[in-house]
């Protein structure tokens, strides 16, 4: 795997591995890498001919109060789980490099980045969008992938794709969890174990969300209830928020007729944590399809 720190060497390399008819897939990632990296990055190796992952923990989408200076790290560790998928080249720029004194250019989506997480980390969206519209430009992939647990990411991510017509694939990839239920995150790693069972309480929020849809529920509010109920009855999760709205547009839903993202933000102890599921109907029938594969 070649590691390369520089943009400009970066650049070069895909301009090469272009030049001779190589297609390029993409997995941005803040690295202490999982299951759930891994694989977006198998994903990624069926789409192209070359696939390139970065590790950039980026400061900008931090807020002050955040956990940006004890977000965790290992970097040969994850060099050798980059080796086994294999990736062929990691980007992985020093943060004075990505944003040298003076960077003053902001890209943001705006209405898809109001609500849910939105709302409790300002600019968080516009740190995501900046620096993924950069890593594009200086990896230039043909497809890039992203998960699903960050639902309000990818879909910030999308629209700002068709918005600035950028020239590749976003292919989302569904949520890996735990055997018991519980979504992969490098912040798992926070968890005292007590506390790790708590937060066995946000998967099973979304499957009694899931049960109220699959029963005919035709209102949100009933799919919130349900989450709520079950997080409220743990102890030492405190809720950030609850939300049960449209899963393309993140907007707010009068009535379940398209599909519905359930998205739960908690804090148990010092770690924020979140989960999504996706609940609708499958196309020409009555027949309901639970994307959520919550465990
Ligand atoms: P991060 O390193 O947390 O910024 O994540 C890098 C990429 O991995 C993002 O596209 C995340 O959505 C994705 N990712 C993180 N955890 C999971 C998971 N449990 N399942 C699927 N994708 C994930």
């Amino acid at each position: 795997m070649k590691i390369i720190a520089d943009p400009r060497e970066m650049q070069a390399w895909s301009d090469a591995a272009r030049r001779s008819g190589e297609t390029i897939a993409f997995v941005p990632t803040m690295g202490f890498l999982h299951e759930g990296h891994l694989t977006l990055m198998r994903e990624g190796r069926k789409h192209a001919t070359r696939l390139a992952s970065s590790l950039f923990v980026n400061p900008t989408q931090f807020g002050p109060n955040e956990d940006f200076s004890r977000y965790p790290r290992n970097f040969d560790g994850d060099c050798a789980m980059m080796r086994t998928v294999p990736v062929d080249v990691l980007f992985a720029p020093e943060p004075d490099v990505m944003f040298p004194a003076g960077s003053q250019t902001w890209v943001e989506a705006t209405e898809v980045t109001r609500g849910l997480c939105g709302d409790h980390r300002p600019g968080h969206f516009r740190g995501v969008t900046t620096v993924v519209a950069k890593l594009f430009n200086i990896v230039k992939p043909h497809c890039a992938l992203f998960g699903e647990k960050d639902f309000q990411q990818l879909r910030a991510i999308e629209r700002m794709v068709t918005d600035l017509n950028l020239d590749l694939t976003i292919i989302p990839v569904p949520i890996v969890r735990e055997p018991d239920g519980l979504a992969m995150s490098s912040r798992n790693a926070y968890l005292k174990p007590d506390e790790r069972r708590r937060a066995l309480a946000l998967s099973r929020a979304l499957r009694a969300a899931g049960a109220i849809f699959t029963t005919g529920a035709r209102d949100p509010r009933d799919l919130q209830r349900a989450a709520l109920a079950v997080l409220n009855d743990t102890p030492g999760v405190e809720i950030e928020y609850v939300e049960a709205v449209d899963a393309v547009t993140l907007q707010p839903l009068a009535t379940l007729d398209r599909p519905v993202v359930v998205a739960i933000a908690v804090r148990i102890g010092a770690t924020r944590l979140i989960d999504n599921a996706v609940f609708s109907f499958s196309t020409g029938g009555s027949e309901v399809r639970d994307e959520s594969r919550v465990g």
